[in-house]
């Protein structure tokens, strides 16, 4: 049987999300919620089966009772549903478990910068990844990189988030790839008009430099790229830069064209890298579009609306 739920339960009206965090500020109530996104995680969705209140109340380990239904209470209806059996979790509380503690909790796994084996897309030159504030950051030994904005280190290539909890069990060459993969992830849902974040709708459009400097990062837009696809969401602000193609591999015609070089499936740094080296190159035909000329002989054309369509 599916489990109604109140639209908007008393905890979590007005004032939102200040609400929210003034009753998540306590250790007793994220331990509670964590208790039972631990106890229910195999058991996701309407068939999950409560955690009993005796079962609950022994795996936060609270002895004192008065203390512990008072938070329990706190929780009820905006984070923790009582229903036949025993107590489950809200998404808000789920959402609660995974941001407060399984992103802040777990220390930044900081390195780098350290040598991998990849290479510059604008120069062929040396790679190092960092990691670091949540973020992996790729740059070049030899040349400017691709981008240029306050803040980031000499030679950046890449700068793209990855969540600490993923960063911590790997190393910094295999986080290579899934990081350079979530990004082109993030920008076919983008494209497709759905933010991976928040589920908000998305612009997606090509960005073409009107004054670009063709040596070195251009002062005019900031990357050594004459073009870029950019994607933002309307509802949360999330924004992605791309190169534009690989914004779009999503695309038979980048696809194969990608593919052709790269058979692999799995090398998202290497398609990255490959996309961002045919964009040095763009040819723009007006204002609005650009051609890309992979060495395979197929032009691509780029419309600012992000559309390819293959120029024979
Ligand atoms: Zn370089
Ligand atoms: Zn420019
Ligand atoms: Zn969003």
């Amino acid at each position: 049987m599916f489990m109604r739920l109140e639209s908007n339960p008393g905890t979590m009206d007005g004032t939102g999300a200040e609400t929210a965090f003034g009753t998540l500020a306590n250790g007793t109530r994220l331990a509670i919620l964590e208790a039972l996104y631990d106890a229910l995680r195999s058991h996701d969705g309407p068939g999950q089966p409560g955690v009993p209140y005796t079962e609950l109340r022994e795996r936060v380990g609270v002895k004192d009772s008065g203390k512990f239904n008072y938070h329990l209470s706190e929780l009820t209806d905006g984070f923790v549903v009582k229903r036949d059996g025993g107590y489950v979790l809200r998404q808000t509380g789920r959402t609660a478990v995974q941001i407060v503690l399984r992103s802040f909790d777990v220390d930044d796994p900081g390195f780098g910068p350290t040598r991998v084996d990849a290479d510059c897309p604008r120069c062929g030159g040396g790679v190092t990844v960092q990691y670091g504030q949540g973020h992996l950051t790729t740059r070049c030994v030899d040349c400017p990189g691709l981008l240029a904005a306050t803040g980031l280190p000499d030679g950046t290539i890449s700068r793209l988030p990855f969540p600490p909890a993923g960063a911590a069990t790997r190393d910094p060459t295999a986080l290579l790839d899934p990081a350079h993969r979530r990004l082109e992830q993030q920008c076919r849902s983008m494209t497709d008009g759905v933010c991976p974040r928040c589920g908000g709708e998305t612009t997606a459009r090509l960005l073409v430099c009107g004054d670009h400097e063709p040596e070195g990062v251009c002062r005019e837009c900031g990357t050594t790229l004459p073009a870029v696809a950019e994607l933002g969401c309307l509802t949360c602000g999330h924004e992605r830069l791309a190169p534009p193609a690989f914004a779009r591999t999503d695309t038979r015609a980048v696809w194969e064209a990608v593919t052709t070089v790269l058979l692999d499936d799995a090398h998202a740094w290497d398609r990255f890298e490959t996309t961002a080296r045919w964009s040095q190159t763009l040819t723009r035909t007006d204002s609005t579009r650009v051609v890309v000329a992979p060495p395979t002989g197929t032009r691509l054309v780029i419309d600012d609306q992000l559309a390819v369509t293959r120029e024979e």
